[in-house]
């Protein structure tokens, strides 16, 4: 019989495997703050007396997320949805805000992100009605939240929320908490990259720091991604002074020597890596970088 239930535990653990992921989290971050996991991507929302504010509706990976979004909002306040706040308008973060436009006000987005949402042409996602260029407030309930533009880095429409009564800011893609940015930094400007976490890291204070995927992260997060980049390119250069030939796997090999006691430890270190040199490599020569 010990074959027969051996059997059946791995019948079992198949079977596990191949079930689709659906992880929904909801976690209350402050006072009036919560964050929203689902299939890997973090959003939050505030609640005040007078109606919610949320983020990224985050509803891409599964058509049922938004309505699990929804639903988790009423788990905690029967306030309306009165703002949707998109962090930046790549799909996976923005797509799936209609399912809030019974209720809302407005739907916020930098300027740059609205024709590109408009040219997506998807009825599950709302087109902006309040563009922001620099920063602006949105005042409700008597809480007030700051929605900040600090420069082109992942994108060039990304804005952060920062709430600072609660000194916390949610930063989607641009600052992940130990963990590489995504792969070969599509969409994305280095220099004004480490310039927006430079300005950020001098102008906001905050001790909750929420990603768009991964784990809740410090203020400090912010100077370890952009100490991240400049190590990252001083290993680049490092390697080409030693005449290794970009992309080479000489050359991955000498940066991931160099950069592995500080950051090998991150996640993806190892599968994004060499995606990460070959992005920042061709950031570099678009900006002229040498
Ligand atoms: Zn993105």
């Amino acid at each position: 019989m010990i074959g027969t239930s051996l059997f059946a535990g791995m019948v079992e653990r198949a079977r596990a495997q191949a079930l689709p992921q659906s992880v929904a989290e909801l976690t209350r971050v402050a006072t009036d703050v919560y964050m929203w996991r689902s299939i890997g991507h973090n959003t939050i929302f505030i609640v005040t007396d007078e109606g919610v504010i949320v983020s990224d509706p985050v509803g891409l990976g599964n058509p049922r997320s938004t309505q699990m979004f929804k639903a988790a909002v009423a788990s905690v306040t029967d306030r309306p949805v009165r703002y949707l706040i998109y962090s930046h308008e790549h799909a996976d973060h923005a797509t799936g805000a209609a399912i809030f436009s019974d209720t809302l006000e407005a739907v916020v987005s930098h300027r740059l992100a609205a024709p590109k949402i408009a040219a997506r042409n998807n009825p599950l996602t709302p087109l902006p009605t309040f563009l922001v260029d620099s920063q602006a407030s949105i005042t409700l309930g008597g809480r007030t939240i700051d929605v900040i533009y600090t420069g082109r880095n992942h994108s060039d429409n990304s804005l952060v929320i920062f709430y600072e009564a609660r000194r916390l800011m949610f930063a989607v893609d641009f600052i992940p908490v130990e963990s590489l940015p995504f792969r070969t930094l599509n969409d994305s400007y280095i220099t004004e990259w480490i310039a927006s976490l430079k300005w950020i890291e001098d102008n906001l204070f905050f001790d909750t720091l929420v990603p768009g995927h991964g784990r809740i992260g410090t203020k400090d997060h912010v100077r370890r991604m952009r100490e991240y980049f400049l190590d990252l390119m001083e290993g680049i250069r490092a390697a080409r002074r030693a005449g290794l030939a970009d992309n080479s796997a000489a050359m991955t090999a000498s940066v991931r020597t160099a950069l592995t006691p500080s950051y090998g430890r991150w996640d993806n270190f190892g599968p994004y890596l060499p995606e990460n040199i070959e992005g920042v490599i061709r950031m570099m020569r678009e900006e002229g970088i040498s």
